[in-house]
């Protein structure tokens, strides 16, 4: 859907495509990305200094409120943080590591096979379905090996100092990553 589309349909419903909205729309539309409510504050202001914080969180609400946004929480693996999506992207799950924050989107059948499934079991319409699934990525999952290595070689040593005199010094744990949420 194009924004002179969505502009038709919001005028519909009596909301105005004002420019700090078209402003918000077309950042979360452009990034493809799930960006929270401060850095979409910070990207916006590149674009209009004028903007402040309470309205740039009112337009979020009113863009949700409207349909055209999706708010998220990935599992809280931010805390209380909240991200915004374009509703206009094909329905997806959202893949989480629990441990560097990273999203992956996983796009396919399995999804609207489910929703047909619970649609007929449930006779029940579905309008929006989330789906989010949490664990390790591939990378992470390497490093905590590696840690839980670490952390069994340490006990090892503490726990028996005579006979662990011999062995290897355990290596030290490498150090957490945190990247940036993509
Ligand atoms: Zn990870
Ligand atoms: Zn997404």
């Amino acid at each position: 859907m194009a924004l002179d589309s969505i502009e038709g349909s919001l005028k519909e419903r009596g909301v105005r495509l004002t420019r700090q909205r078209q402003i918000l729309l077309e950042l979360i539309d452009k990034t493809g990305d799930h960006l929270d409510a401060e850095r979409l504050f910070q990207l916006a202001k590149e674009k209009d200094p004028k903007l402040n914080r309470v309205t740039v969180y009112r337009t979020l609400k009113m863009l949700k409120l409207g349909g055209l946004v999706d708010e998220l929480d990935l599992m809280h693996y931010g805390g209380d943080q909240h991200y915004y999506e374009t509703r206009l992207k094909q329905e997806h799950a959202h893949v989480i590591c629990l441990r560097c924050g990273k999203v992956e989107e996983f796009f396919g059948e399995p999804l609207q096979r489910l929703r047909k499934q619970i649609e007929s079991h449930f006779g029940f319409q579905v309008l929006l379905a989330r789906t989010e699934v949490g664990g390790y990525c591939s990378h992470c999952q390497t490093l905590r090996a590696r840690e839980v290595e670490d952390i069994r070689a340490l006990t090892a040593a503490t726990a028996k100092p005579s006979k662990a005199s011999g062995a290897k010094p355990p290596k030290a744990a490498a150090p957490k990553k945190r990247a940036r949420r993509s």
